[in-house]
């Protein structure tokens, strides 16, 4: 429970205005996109990097835990506040500090919105090619913290490939810079990739300096009909195996299809459609039909019923709408979905869905899987109802046969979305005791009380 005086402490450092203690304020912040809560002990809304300083002094003082937070759409419980904590939201750090499109950079706050940096560096012939799927919405504090991606990452990488650099404070108050403003650096060791996908276990992050790349001249999207799952992702293999890169190679199983009828973008599907593949080449305009070209003719394969083409501007926003919408739209199948976003090798992704196939049957649960094919990253959905005790059991030990061919097949436990608290029981299966030894002790030299977000990342 947080004392009166760390509480006076806080309110005398941010103003009565940016501390809130009541429970309406508190229920707010208490989940993410988990089906989870735990009420914090107040919020807590810093606006600069100095008071962002002085209040984890504060905590370190109180000894009060710190939960960073930004949109809180993370679905691994990673904003999720630990028991009596105070959550730190960055919602009000949001100022673009700099943007210097002739060294390719941008500075920003751990606020500002994903989609907010793009939108700044197209104004500039440049863009920011991370792309979550909650882009509009989530911050990049939390993509820093998660190393989000999102269908580009095939071609262009993931978050971590676009941070030269870091301000930050400490577990204990110390405030750090990491990395370098040039794309070249090599002094000292690499603390910035360490705090990124370090899930605000580590530091704080307070300002970002962002790479970004001149903004490709066109655009070109291909949906590709299968008969089956196993037909879609041998072809994933064709195309990862040729020399054009596609900037994205998006799947989705009959599951995922049938959950975006609604939004008419599967309405006219060639009969006996079991998979999808949306595929996407991009660069100068006269080079794009060479690149499409040679993308077709890896894509044509035993079980291809239909590649189209041709797409209008309005149909390519609709087809990515629905794909971007599948993390919600599943849920019309059943109340709850345990939503894992496993990576597997490319050449072992038919073998692994064969094996999700086989593992709905035995355990009688609808398994929904969609994703990053191109990355071998797919978001797998258990749908369960939370009351259903038999169901929930069966999903339980399916998610455990699950992890475990995962890692079985040479893949890991989460491509973007984190450990939090939800991967924490599978952590070890995938990390040997001795690197997690150096891990914990790392740890404790950011955050020497243990005080930034506890109970994440680490297995019990
Ligand atoms: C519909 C939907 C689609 C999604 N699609 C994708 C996708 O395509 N790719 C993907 O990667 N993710 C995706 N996500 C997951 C989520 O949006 C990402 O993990 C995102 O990076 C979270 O950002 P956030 O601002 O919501 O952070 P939060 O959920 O608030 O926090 C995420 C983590 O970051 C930490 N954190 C936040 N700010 C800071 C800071 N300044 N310093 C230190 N730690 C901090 C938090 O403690 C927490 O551990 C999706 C989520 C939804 C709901």
């Amino acid at each position: 429970m947080l004392s009166a005086h760390a509480l006076a402490a806080f309110r005398s450092l941010l103003g009565t205005d940016r501390v809130f203690d009541d429970m309406a304020a508190r229920m707010l912040y208490a989940s993410d996109e988990t089906p989870r809560q735990v009420v914090p002990d107040a919020v807590l809304f810093p606006t600069s990097h100095d008071e962002v300083a002085a209040l984890v002094r504060i905590a370190c003082e109180h000894r009060i835990a710190l939960t960073p937070r930004g949109a809180g759409s993370g679905n691994v419980g990673g904003a999720l506040p630990a028991p009596d904590s105070v959550v730190i939201s960055f919602e009000c750090m949001r100022r673009v500090l700099e943007f210097d499109p002739a060294n390719r950079l941008i500075v920003v706050e751990p606020g500002v919105v994903t989609e907010e940096i793009d939108r700044t560096a197209r104004g500039a012939g440049l863009f920011y090619p991370p792309d979550p799927g909650s882009a509009a919405y989530c911050r990049i504090g939390g993509n820093l913290a998660m190393n989000a991606a999102g269908p580009r990452a095939v071609k262009y990488g993931v978050t971590r490939d676009y941070v030269l650099g870091l301000r930050a404070v400490t577990g204990d108050g110390r405030e750090i810079r990491t990395g370098c403003r040039t794309t070249k650096g090599v002094t000292g060791y690499d603390l910035t990739r360490l705090l990124v996908g370090s899930g605000g276990t580590l530091a704080l992050i307070t300002a970002a300096t962002l790479k970004l790349l001149p903004a490709p001249e066109a655009v070109a999207t291909l949906r590709v009909c299968f008969v089956s799952n196993r037909a879609a992702l041998d072809a994933v293999g064709r195309v990862m195996r040729q020399a054009v890169v596609p900037s994205a190679l998006e799947f989705m199983d009959r599951h995922a299809i049938d959950a975006i009828r609604p939004t008419g973008a599967a309405s006219d599907l060639p009969a006996g459609t079991q998979a999808l593949l949306m595929v996407e080449a991009d660069g100068a305009a006269q080079d794009l039909p060479r690149q499409i070209a040679a993308l077709e003719q890896a894509l044509d394969g035993a079980g291809l019923l239909e590649i189209r083409s041709g797409f209008e501007r309005q149909d390519i926003a609709r087809l990515w709408m629905a794909r971007k919408s599948l993390s919600h739209a599943v849920k019309r199948i059943a109340p709850l979905k345990i939503n894992e976003d496993v990576v597997v090798p490319v050449s072992r992704l038919a073998d692994f869905v064969d094996f999700l196939d086989h593992t709905a049957q035995t355990h009688q649960l609808p398994i929904v899987s969609f994703g990053h094919a191109g990355n071998g990253n797919l978001h797998i959905n258990l749908m369960v109802h939370p009351a259903d005790v038999d169901e929930m059991t069966r999903a339980h030990q399916a998610l455990d046969a699950i992890m475990s061919r995962v890692l079985a097949l040479g893949g890991t436990l989460s491509g973007e979305h984190g450990i939090g608290t939800e991967k924490r029981r599978f952590v070890s299966q995938e990390i040997d005791p001795p690197t997690l030894d150096l891990m914990r002790a790392i740890k404790r030299q950011f955050d020497p009380h243990g005080l930034l977000n506890p109970g994440k990342l680490f297995p019990d």
